[in-house]
């Protein structure tokens, strides 16, 4: 289990003690004070080789990196089989697209179905460490549902806010989960403010993406397992779709890990992919010279409900980290994403919802552009299909209706 050194702010680089602060630095407030979880790298650095990295349980799941997560009692971690999540290899796609190789990597296997259960399975445990009673959080769908799943088992009451564009099938999980849901007649970026009011007013613990540092632990856990799955050779390039910024944010913390710890000695470059509508990291990102992030929000919309977000909680982590990883951003517009689903669906087996999708048509857009030819990329899928069917099917003609007869099996083929 992780012997955690210092909670330090992204802008400031204050450094505080694990308890004595929760969310942000008192000084920047939240989004520009949000807190970094360091680890003692130097004592990790005597006892983790690549051979014994994710060797110290025999476990198939996101636990095996323990000692870089900030877990203190182990009986909470839950039986649900959370991370580890398969890599695919695509190598005639690949050759199509120019690629050296082509890899998708499917988070839309966790329990829940997407990339969020690994931190909602992490903070469920903080919040039990911590002797809190209820969780609570604001999401565009995924992070509730993953934060309702995760604490089903568990003696927390998850208490969740999400808005009304949330597809239906998000929704359903939450309230099948036993969660208390509150619909909110708004966009996610409101949402997400009546959420930290009422968390700070009720004392509740928060796992809306951006508030608590736990959540990029969970999620870095992502980086680690690219690198083991892949045998060390971690591929040139990680494309990833981005609303808030905290997924992006911890594939990052993740391969400077890998990196400040000696085990790898470059990592891949990662690529964000924002829906044009929705891309207020891309622009801060464009404008981005070092020092201070500049950035502002928007009112967002694109189709992608999940990378929905005008106005990102994590938005200095995903332009500082990004711009020290080498990485960088693009935008794709709702037209292509749609594209993507089929697309990727019909190419690789893999049914992406549409924040699933984007990174899929962001490489398209690049490979189409020349800037990715004979590289080695993956692509982050970090959400199922089933969560979303309506834009599913607007990428696809209807099926054929037929009477119970060969005869009109024959006449349509
Ligand atoms: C949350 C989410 C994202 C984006 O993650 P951020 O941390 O908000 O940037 C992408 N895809 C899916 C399916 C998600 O649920
Ligand atoms: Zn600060």
């Amino acid at each position: 289990m992780g012997t955690i050194t210092t909670l330090r702010c992204i802008s400031c680089e204050r450094a505080f003690s694990q308890h004595e602060i929760e969310y942000h630095c008192p000084t920047c407030g939240p989004r520009r004070g949000t807190l970094e979880v360091l680890y003692d790298y130097d004592g990790l650095k005597q006892t983790l080789s690549r051979d014994t990295f994710g060797g110290l349980r025999d476990e198939r799941t996101m636990w095996r990196y323990l000692p870089l997560l900030p877990i203190e009692d182990r009986r909470f971690i839950q039986p649900l089989r959370v991370g580890w999540t398969p890599v695919h290899p695509f190598p005639a796609l690949a050759a199509e697209y120019g690629l050296a190789d082509l890899y998708i990597k499917d988070d839309g296997q966790n329990p829940t179905a997407s990339y969020k259960d690994r931190a909602s399975a992490l903070v469920v445990i903080k919040a039990q460490e911590l002797k809190r009673k209820v969780v609570a959080c604001a999401s565009t769908g995924n992070t509730a549902s993953s934060l309702a799943g995760f604490a089903a088992a568990t003696d927390l009451d998850p208490i969740i806010f999400v808005p009304k564009a949330a597809p239906e099938a998000k929704v359903a999980q939450l309230l099948v989960y036993g969660a208390k849901v509150f619909v909110v007649v708004g966009p996610y970026d409101v949402t997400y403010d009546l959420a930290t009011e009422a968390v700070e007013t009720f004392g509740w613990y928060s796992r809306s993406d951006g508030s608590n540092p736990y959540i990029i632990e969970g999620k870095k856990t992502a980086a680690f397992e690219l690198a083991e799955q892949l045998e060390w050779a971690l591929p040139d390039i990680v494309l990833v779709s981005v609303g808030d910024g905290s997924v992006i944010s911890s594939i990052c913390k993740g391969f400077d890990e890998l990196l400040t710890l000696g085990l790898i000695e470059r990592a891949p470059q990662v690529v964000g992919v924002q829906a044009a509508g929705s891309a207020p990291i891309a622009a801060a990102f464009e404008g981005y010279t070092g020092g201070e992030v500049s950035f502002a929000d928007i009112e967002a919309q694109t189709i992608a409900d999940s990378i929905c977000v005008g106005k990102p909680r994590d938005i200095i982590k995903a332009v500082k980290y990004v711009a020290k990883n080498n990485g960088w951003y693009i935008t794709v517009t709702d037209e292509e994403i749609v594209a993507a689903i089929a697309l990727m669906a019909r190419r690789t087996g893999v049914f992406p919802e549409p924040a699933g999708a984007a990174p899929f048509a962001g490489l398209i857009k690049l490979v189409e552009e020349g800037k990715l030819s004979g590289m080695r990329v993956a692509v982050m899928v970090t959400g199922n299909g089933l969560k979303d069917i309506a834009n599913a099917q607007k990428t696809v003609g209807p099926p054929i209706v037929i009477e119970p007869s060969l005869a009109a099996v024959k006449e349509h083929l």
